[in-house]
């Protein structure tokens, strides 16, 4: 049977329901620690923070399903199912035997997988009856998702924009305040943390870490505000599975089933998402894939990083949480330009990667780069440079197919497009790219600084 070039479902055949992965791992991850007292969080600290019903989804270790509440099913089907594609073309350009394909889920304004969430947690905030939300935005991404779901629902969003970003991405700024959101640069003197930043790093461009501090700061110092978060949460992961449950359901009706699932790892919630249903197989002992996270060589939480209780944000006003990180201090070098800049890592991911469920590879941003050309010029998509570094593993795979003649089936996982990167990109057309791999030296100084836990 000839597979089309796009698998698509209908209306009916969408998930209803989320799947927490956390319910079928014999490990769960590790609790989240009190950034104050160091004991496991509570539902009512975090309910400070956190809306109410994300607080709950957050502690749950154990409910298979959740029910994807009607409204946010309405909000996905203006942008769902997205596709699940063939790559013929991309195959026939690297005469591989594999069969790649890849989910996009850059088919909506915000350009990105982070809208799944954020509808999702714009949702449950408003049910709270919260006037609003507060946020931080690296490469923008998620700012632009959180937007879009704020003001469909009538909520406020204040978002704290990575200040190299702010100055870098001016249009993804513009569609925020186009949907309504309120953009501050950070490091900014609006926060007490922020100013502590700024006066101990002057000049300093910010990271994610430190915007997260601002925003936190900013939801508890608000009433009727709480913070949200675009990823490396549990509950984004939730959020998130949709992609997996999509793709499972789209290869299903042709009998595909995946050798390989690879995705790019930033904080995790897209991987963890498209893998959810796999891992799940897997962990309950009916099937077995090699799914293969992909992450940058500048920023290498997975393969260099430690397993360790650490902080989730710069000015460590977030919980702590066990996860392969490179210290909250980390900041990856300015010379990187590929997106997935955060220390840290999903706590669920991170133990399934502890306990050999998983694998992780670095790749060099000129070779992600490369790939992200090659990709754009036989599929049609420009893609985000984060969702690149899947591309480039998804290729190399087939590469080594096309040597030992095995017809593997590869899926992977293609975030989001790159119309908003082109700086990256012409950095890398005028051969201005470099690639900078941080010593152990420079890991080490950030990684001596780990709290101390165990
Ligand atoms: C945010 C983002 C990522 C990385 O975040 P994860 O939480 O690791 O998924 C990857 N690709 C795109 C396009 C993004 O916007």
């Amino acid at each position: 049977m000839k597979i089309p070039y796009k698998i698509y479902l209908e209306e009916s055949e969408l998930p209803k329901q989320w799947y927490n992965m956390r319910a079928d791992m014999k490990v769960k991850p590790a609790p989240i620690l009190n950034p104050g007292t160091l004991e496991p969080v509570t539902a009512e600290e975090l309910s400070g923070i956190f809306c109410e019903e994300l607080v709950k989804q957050e502690l749950d270790n154990d409910t298979a399903y959740f029910d994807i509440p009607e409204e946010i099913m309405d909000f996905y089907k203006m942008y769902r199912p997205s596709p699940l594609t063939r790559a013929y073309f991309l195959e026939k350009a690297l005469g591989t035997p594999a069969k790649i394909y890849y989910k996009f889920e850059g088919n909506n304004t915000s350009g990105s997988h982070k809208l799944n969430s954020a509808i999702a947690q714009a949702y449950y905030a408003k049910k709270q009856g919260l006037k609003g939300v507060t946020t931080e935005t690296g490469a923008g991404q998620w700012g632009t998702a959180l937007s879009m779901a704020c003001s469909f629902f009538g909520l406020d969003c204040k978002v704290y924009m990575v200040k190299v970003s702010y100055e870098q991405k001016p249009f993804r700024r513009e569609v925020m305040r186009t949907y309504g959101a309120t953009v501050t640069p950070s490091p900014s003197d609006t926060t007490e943390v922020g100013r502590k930043i700024l006066a101990e790093f002057p000049g300093t461009t910010g990271s994610l870490g430190c915007a997260i501090s601002e925003a936190v700061e900013a939801a508890v110092s608000h009433e009727g505000y709480r913070y949200v978060l675009g990823s490396v949460l549990s509950q984004v992961l939730l959020h998130q599975s949709v992609i997996g449950l999509e793709t499972a359901a789209a290869l299903k009706k042709y009998d595909i089933k995946p050798d390989i699932i690879i995705g790019c790892a930033g904080g995790g919630s897209n991987l963890g998402g498209l893998i959810s249903p796999f891992m799940g197989e897997k962990l309950r002992g009916e099937a077995d894939y090699r799914i293969i996270a992909v992450e940058p060589a500048s920023c290498p939480s997975f393969t260099r990083g430690k397993f360790a209780y650490d902080f989730c944000d710069t000015g460590k006003v977030c919980p702590l949480q066990k996860m392969y990180t490179l210290g909250s201090g980390f900041i990856p070098s300015a010379n990187h330009a590929g997106g997935l800049r955060y220390h840290g890592m999903s706590g669920i991911l991170s133990q399934l990667y502890h306990d050999g469920y998983m694998e992780a590879v670095s790749v060099e941003q000129t070779s992600v780069f490369e790939a992200a050309q090659q990709f754009a010029r036989v599929e049609g998509i420009l893609p985000a440079p984060e969702s690149s570094h899947a591309i480039r593993v998804a290729i190399d795979e087939a590469l080594k197919c096309k040597e030992t003649g095995e017809e593997k089936t590869i899926v992977f996982g293609l975030t989001g497009t790159g119309y908003f990167d082109m700086v990256a990109y012409q950095k890398y057309n005028d051969g201005e790219m470099s690639d900078y791999i941080p010593s152990d030296e420079e890991l080490n100084a950030s990684l001596s600084a780990l709290p101390k836990v165990d």
